[in-house]
C-alpha cells in the first residue's frame, strides 16, 4: 500500500503500522495501517482518489481529541491533517483557517488582532477541522455560530463549499459527522474588540478548565453529551461513579464526565466502563446517555467516493 500511494505522486509523510496512541489525547489504541498526511489540498485529493480507486477504507484524524482508537488498531488509509493544512489569514473581521490548524492557537491568533468571538476555544485541543465536524463549544458559546463558509472534499476528492446553513450545526454535531469526506478550510466571522480583554477573557476560559477538570491526564473531554435539562456528570456523580476504575481507565474523583487514562488503559477498559455507566444512569434516572467521542474500531467505513450523500439537498 505504501508504494501504491506514492506511486500516485503523493509527496506528504507516510508511514506503514504507525501507532495511533500518541495521536490521541486519550494516549489509547493499536496502528494504523498506513498514516499519510497530505502536503496541501492536491496531494489530499489524490489520496482520496487513490482510496476510492482501490478500495481503501479511510479516516480522517485531528488532534485525536475526541476519539478512541480501538486496541487492535484501524487496517487502510488515515489521513493526519494536524499541522498541514494550517493556513490563517485575515481579511477585516473574518479570518479563513486551514482544518489542520489547532484551535487554540485560531483562538489566540484572533486575541492577539484584537478579533473577538473564539475566547471560548482557548481550553478545547482540537483542530479548527475537528472544530467544524464536531461543532465545538461551551456552554452557549459554538464554533458553528462564528463559521460562514467551508471547504469540504468529498470521498472522490472533489470540492465543495457550504455556507453555515448547509453545515447543518447543532449540538456537538454538524452534517460532516455523517458525510463522507474532508473538511479542508472554514470562514470565520469575528467581532472587533480590544484585544487585552479578549485575551483576558481566553485566558479565563483555559484557566477556568484547570479547576474543574482532570486537564493534567488522558482523556477525551466528555464522554457524554449533556442530557436535556442536565448533566452527565451530575448523573454519573450521583450513582456514585466517581473513582470507579476498569483497568487504568477511571471516572475522574474531579469531573464524573471525564474518564482519564491513568496508564495503561485500553480502549476495551473504555468501552466496559462506558458501558456500566450508562447502564447504571439507566438504571437509576431512566436517562440513556449518549456517547460524545468518536469511535474506530468494528465496522470499517465505506469506501466509494459513490457512496456520499447526495450533496445538492438543500
Ligand atoms: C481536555 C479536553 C477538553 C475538551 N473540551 C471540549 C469542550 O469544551 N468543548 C468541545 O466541544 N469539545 C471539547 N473536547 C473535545 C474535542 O477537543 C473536540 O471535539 C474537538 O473539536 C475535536 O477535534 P479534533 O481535531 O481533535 O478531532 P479528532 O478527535 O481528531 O476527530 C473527531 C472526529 O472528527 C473527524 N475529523 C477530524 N478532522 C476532520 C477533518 N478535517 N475532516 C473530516 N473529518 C475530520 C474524525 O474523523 C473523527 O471522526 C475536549 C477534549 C479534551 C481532551
Amino acid at each position: 500500500m505504501f508504494e501504491s500511494l506514492r506511486q500516485t505522486g503523493f509527496c506528504g509523510e507516510i508511514e506503514a503500522e504507525a501507532a495511533l496512541a500518541p495521536l490521541t489525547t486519550w494516549r489509547i489504541g493499536g496502528p494504523a495501517e498506513l498514516l499519510a498526511s497530505p502536503a496541501d489540498e492536491d496531494d489530499l485529493a489524490r489520496a482520496l482518489a487513490w482510496a476510492d480507486g482501490e478500495g481503501v477504507p479511510w479516516r480522517v484524524l485531528g488532534n485525536g481529541s475526541n476519539l478512541l482508537v480501538s486496541d487492535q488498531g484501524v487496517r487502510g488509509l488515515v489521513l493526519r491533517i494536524r499541522r498541514v493544512l494550517d493556513q490563517l489569514e485575515f481579511d477585516g473581521t473574518t479570518a479563513r483557517a486551514g482544518a489542520g490548524l489547532s484551535f487554540p492557537a485560531l483562538a489566540n491568533a484572533c486575541a492577539s488582532r484584537g478579533l473577538a468571538g473564539l475566547e471560548f476555544a482557548g481550553g478545547i485541543p482540537g483542530t479548527v477541522g475537528g472544530a467544524v465536524i464536531m461543532n465545538a463549544g461551551w456552554h452557549e458559546h459554538e464554533f458553528g455560530n462564528r463559521v460562514t463558509e467551508v471547504r469540504w472534499l468529498d470521498a472522490g476528492g472533489t470540492v465543495h463549499s457550504f455556507n453555515r446553513k448547509e453545515c447543518r450545526f447543532g449540538y456537538r454535531t454538524s452534517r460532516f459527522r455523517s458525510d463522507r469526506g474532508v473538511v479542508v478550510a472554514a470562514t470565520i466571522q469575528l467581532e472587533e474588540g480590544e484585544s487585552g480583554r479578549i485575551r483576558s477573557q481566553t485566558d479565563m476560559f483555559v484557566d477556568s478548565r484547570k479547576t474543574n477538570q482532570p486537564t493534567h491526564l488522558p482523556s477525551c473531554g466528555s464522554v457524554f453529551l449533556k442530557p436535556p435539562g442536565d448533566f452527565a456528570g451530575r448523573l454519573i456523580d450521583a450513582c456514585g461513579l466517581k473513582g470507579r476504575r476498569v483497568g487504568d481507565i477511571q471516572v475522574s474523583p474531579m469531573h464524573a464526565n471525564f474518564f482519564v487514562n491513568l496508564g495503561r488503559g485500553s480502549a476495551d477498559n473504555v468501552l466496559e466502563l462506558v458501558a456500566e455507566v450508562e447502564r447504571q444512569v439507566r438504571d437509576q434516572f431512566g436517562v440513556d446517555l449518549v456517547r460524545e467521542f468518536e469511535y474506530w474500531g468494528g465496522e470499517e467505513p465505506s469506501v466509494r467516493g459513490d457512496q456520499v450523500p447526495d450533496l445538492l439537498d438543500e
